[in-house]
């Protein structure tokens, strides 16, 4: 990483953490004192600075609002026992960002103005980490076409930012989940590996209609015979069969590669599971249920972490678990929250101190 890049910053007057307690803010609704900005205008990206948080001025006109080019991040800063910042494996974030700019037709944003800007601004900020137990600093990546223009094209102009968002705990009861057979939300060739914005908004219509039946969250399939399973909602998902955990591969391109997905692969296996990344049908989850072997089904994902299916319903069948006599979830989730906190040694580098 380079270092040699100094972001100018503009402070804000008076910070707004002053009388604001960090315990128990619900997820996305607070905002810290600044942010990170930079545009990319003809070919180069310029006028990169820190400031203080506040609305954009946008054209009505501008691209993004159109034709949907954007895309976004999600990363978590935490503190560690001695209260000294880290962020959780943001390099990952940003490899992936710029697979999404890719796929998008944007332009990449280099290490300077991501890494650097992240590290400057959540240094800057690092009194708003909090230091209670399940609680972090959500950042947000983000970028989106400027081009204030109505005609279909790529823009030609864009603009990156990085917000700040103290959150936490994040409850997520174990969700009963509806398996999708009607609307998908990816398909092999299409934006599925991206984290684009428009694949949150297409998936909205889905998720309420399984809401309307009673169900948290959608369990998406594959588009031609709605049998291989994709993702959970927003989450990757992973099924415990016998001594396996099988979480879908990545190879068609239809599933997000998540950091806490990889995060998991590595825990489980040193937990001891055998770790499976490939094609898993209904037909071989329904008859793991059927056998007894199907032990356990869990999400995964930077803003719950580990969120625990008690149901699955598919066609006629309803999938139940009894969820006190799993082990595998609690003690990933559980892992996982200890190398995120400090309160264990992090043998895998995961944790990227701020400085
Ligand atoms: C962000 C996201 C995930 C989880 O990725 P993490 O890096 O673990 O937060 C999974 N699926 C989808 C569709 C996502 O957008």
């Amino acid at each position: 990483m380079t270092t040699s890049l100094s972001i100018p910053i503009v402070p804000i007057a008076q910070s707004k953490l002053k009388g604001l307690s960090l315990e128990n803010l619900p997820f996305g609704k607070y905002f810290t004192d600044h942010m990170l900005e930079a545009d990319y205008v003809n070919g180069k990206w310029t006028s990169i600075a820190i400031r203080p948080y506040a609305s954009l001025s946008l054209a009505p006109s501008m691209a993004a609002i159109h034709y949907g080019q954007a895309i976004f991040e999600g990363i978590k800063a935490y503190k560690d026992q001695q209260s000294k910042p880290f962020i959780f494996r943001p390099h990952d974030n940003f490899v992936r960002f710029n697979l999404s700019a890719e796929r998008m037709q944007m332009p990449t944003v280099p290490d300077e103005i991501f890494m650097e800007g992240m590290m400057q601004l959540v240094k800057l900020d690092q009194d708003w980490i909090p230091t209670i137990s399940d609680h972090s600093l959500y950042i947000r990546p983000f970028m989106f076409s400027t081009d204030e223009l109505l005609g279909v094209r790529p823009s030609d102009s864009y603009k990156f930012m990085i917000i700040l968002s103290p959150t936490g705990p994040y409850y997520s009861a174990p969700m009963r989940i509806w398996v999708e057979e009607k609307y998908v939300r990816a398909v092999s060739g299409g934006v599925g590996y991206a984290k684009a914005a428009g694949n949150y908004g297409g998936a909205m219509y889905a998720t309420a209609q399984a809401k309307l039946r009673g169900y948290d969250q959608v369990l998406w399939t594959d588009p031609y015979e709605h049998k291989y399973v994709q993702e959970c909602g927003t989450m990757n998902v992973f099924f415990i069969i016998g001594n396996k955990a099988i979480t879908p591969g990545l190879e068609e391109g239809t599933i997000l590669g998540g950091v806490t997905r990889m995060s998991a692969m590595t825990l489980l296996e040193e937990m001891g599971l055998t770790m499976e990344e490939r094609k898993l049908g209904m037909d071989e989850i329904l008859d793991a249920y059927k056998s007894g072997e199907l032990r356990e089904v869990f999400g995964t994902g930077t803003a719950a972490t580990v969120s625990l299916i008690k149901e699955l319903h598919y066609k006629d069948e309803t999938l139940q678990f009894d969820l006190d006599k799993w082990e595998v979830a609690p003690a990933l989730k559980e892992k996982l929250s200890a190398i995120r906190e400090g309160k264990t040694a992090d043998t895998h580098g995961w944790m990227i101190p701020v400085i």
